[in-house]
């Protein structure tokens, strides 16, 4: 989702031990557990980078995840199903 209010969205990544279904994915590392990670160039550019796993510990009950439209287009291109969170 657009962000233009200065507030980091936490974007979850996908660790780059994972396969990845994207040539142009851009390089970073988890705030909390520091491995690499990867994600999408269209991520807000105010964010805060959060690996898989880290967010399946941390996350609160109930927390709302989004896709981002971009990314969803993407994964509909490849064949991926959208994840439900
Ligand atoms: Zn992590």
């Amino acid at each position: 989702m657009a962000n233009h209010d200065g507030i980091a969205r936490i974007v979850v990544c996908s660790p780059t031990k994972l396969p990845s279904f994207f040539h142009d994915d851009l390089a970073g590392h988890c705030a909390i557990c520091q491995q690499p990670v990867r994600f999408r160039p269209h991520v807000p550019a105010v964010r805060v980078l959060v690996c898989l796993e880290c967010y399946i510990v941390h996350a609160e009950p109930g927390a709302n995840c989004e896709i981002l439209s971009e990314a969803a287009k993407e994964l509909a291109a490849l064949g991926v199903p959208v994840p439900k969170w």
